[in-house]
């Protein structure tokens, strides 16, 4: 096999390998993604659920408290009326003062909660709905991922397995230069020439140089775009 005929067997297989990864597309990735936001909203799902919890339990002690209060309150009132001198009226009215601040400051508390209570049902709301429509997008794209990983598998080894046979009869420098063609060229490193031109970029390729490469004695490169060169007889 000449050393074009090689470099054409590898390119060959490298665009094979491409079109495998060009058919996963970016589907990989966006699966990947995908999962990330879905564990993201199930954590946050979770710590608002214990979070409304902790709120709703608050919320019933806040109702307990005040009850308890109020009764209170009522109780030191009516006494008001029993007392005998100013000092234990003004003690009274000292006490009732007290437990009004108190019952203030939890009103104020419940009101917290229940307003902290309304917008988190409103957040888990959303999230629940936004983790359905993801995971069922998600569970479409991962099964579409997988077939298309199982259809091509065996080829995508079989042409690795090919890939490294066939790389060991190429001279290494040859090698090196296919690859860094192929790596600044899109992955097309081997090009036909096509009547005078560069069938990679259209430079003109001059008779002495199609002379050779139609002779298949040497590996010739295009001068602008340093791709291999081969003439297709056909
Ligand atoms: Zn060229």
């Amino acid at each position: 096999m000449s050393i074009i005929q090689q470099i054409i067997k590898l390119q060959n297989i490298d665009s094979q390998l491409q079109d495998i990864a060009e058919l996963l597309g970016d589907l990989p990735i966006k699966v990947e993604s995908l999962k990330e936001e879905e564990s993201s909203l199930i954590t946050s799902l979770e710590s608002g659920r214990l979070r409304l919890q902790e709120l709703e339990l608050g919320l019933n002690k806040f109702d307990g408290q005040l009850k308890d209060l109020n009764i209170k309150i009522e109780k030191h009132k009516d006494q008001l009326f029993l007392v005998t001198n100013n000092k234990q009226y003004d003690a009274l009215q000292l006490e009732i003062d007290h437990l009004k601040s108190e019952l203030d400051g939890i009103e104020i508390k419940s009101l917290e909660y229940t307003e902290e209570k309304e917008k988190l049902e409103k957040q888990i709301k959303s999230e629940s709905e936004n983790l359905g429509a993801l995971s069922s997008d998600l569970k479409e794209r991962r099964k579409k991922l997988e077939n298309l990983m199982n259809q091509s598998s065996d080829q995508k080894t079989k042409l690795e397995s090919d890939r490294k046979t066939h790389i060991d009869d190429i001279d290494e420098s040859i090698l090196n230069q296919y690859t860094r063609v192929q790596k600044a060229r899109g992955g097309l490193s081997v090009v036909s020439i096509t009547g005078s031109a560069c069938g990679g970029c259209g430079a003109f390729i001059p008779p002495q140089i199609v002379a050779e490469v139609k002779s298949n004695s040497l590996a010739r490169t295009c001068d602008s775009c340093s791709r291999f060169l081969y003439w297709d007889s056909e």
